[in-house]
């Protein structure tokens, strides 16, 4: 799949998805067929971030797009998370946390408290803005993934929407305590709103658990450790390595111990060309253009409550648009 990126240096880094570092990125390893890689570090706001997609050479996986894992972390006495008002187009937002609390309000009016075990999904579709952060009163702790879903080019100018899911199916196999907040996994089924035939599942271990998860041979997946270890395929991951699975799997061993939370996301391969820039899903320079133009405009509309500026973008310079292979 070729990908097409702005090669573009931006001044803070501040929520900038896709830029050259990834040109510094190392070759993925692979283990028993499987690729391990490594997270990068990245800034959002104070917060530091292990960001494990996109990859130089692995743009997405099914139709997921984006994974920044944060946390735990202590909060305790402090701003917490503050993403100030924000634009995006051509995906959805995943929302999911592990531990703490998180405010979303969005220019639709949305106003919602996320916890854990609960989804926020956020349908950009042709445009919408939104705001997180820790509310004035929030828990100590915060630990959490922002996940980007990229829109098929049939939905991708949907109609922005917002959903909140207080409470999602879940399932336990050999003490692994499985929850589905996208898409389905053995039995269990998100009533999320999906554009694409994709999965997303939160894996706890109640106990010293080891399973065989059956899988959808016709998804690609990835998996990655939120809190403890676990042991995948026969290879041993903690938090910051992911490993990828191409299509073609119908099961994986996956060992754990209580305690240890894993996340997979899978998904028929999008075999689409994206352009991704700042927190734009699109397919030309001129709709990234364009999205810019409009979020200068305020075309996106207003993210009441929110104290303090929005987000500017980054400065976009035509004369560095590059194609990558
Ligand atoms: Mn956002």
């Amino acid at each position: 799949m070729r990908t097409f990126i702005w090669d573009v240096r931006t001044e803070t880094g501040t929520m900038s998805t896709l830029d050259q570092d990834l040109e510094a990125l190392g070759q993925p390893v692979a283990v028993h067929g499987l690729e391990l890689t490594d997270a990068r570090q990245a800034q959002v706001g104070d917060v530091t971030v292990r960001r494990l997609l996109p990859l130089r050479l692995r743009r997405s996986v099914g139709a997921w797009c984006f994974i920044d894992h944060y946390g735990p972390m202590s909060v305790d006495g402090v701003t917490g998370m503050a993403v100030p008002p924000h634009p995006h187009i051509g995906l959805q937002t995943v929302t999911w946390l592990l531990a703490g609390n998180v405010l979303h309000r969005d220019s639709l009016g949305s106003e919602q408290m996320i916890r854990p075990g609960q989804l926020n999904l956020m349908t950009a579709g042709r445009g919408i803005a939104h705001a997180e952060e820790s509310p004035v009163e929030h828990d100590p702790q915060l630990h959490g993934v922002q996940l980007w879903v990229a829109l098929p080019e049939a939905s991708r100018l949907a109609e922005p929407a917002f959903e909140h899911h207080a409470q999602l199916p879940f399932h336990e196999a050999d003490g692994l305590m499985i929850t589905v907040f996208m898409g389905g996994l053995t039995g269990s089924r998100s009533p999320a709103t999906t554009f694409s035939r994709l999965m997303g599942a939160e894996l706890t271990a109640r106990r010293d658990a080891s399973t065989r998860l059956e899988l959808n041979p016709d998804f690609e997946h990835v998996i990655f450790v939120a809190n403890g270890t676990a042991e995948v395929a026969g290879t041993a991951l903690r938090p910051g390595q992911m490993l990828y699975l191409p299509t073609g799997h119908e099961g994986i061993p996956v060992a754990a111990p209580s305690g240890s939370t894993m996340l997979l996301l899978g998904g028929v391969p999008l075999g689409e060309h994206l352009l991704m820039w700042w927190n734009f899903v699109a397919r030309t320079p001129q709709e990234i253009q364009a999205a810019v133009a409009d979020w200068d405009a305020g075309r996106f509309g207003e993210v009441g409550g929110y104290a303090g500026d929005p987000l500017k973008a980054p400065p976009l310079r035509a004369d560095l648009l590059i194609r990558k292979p």
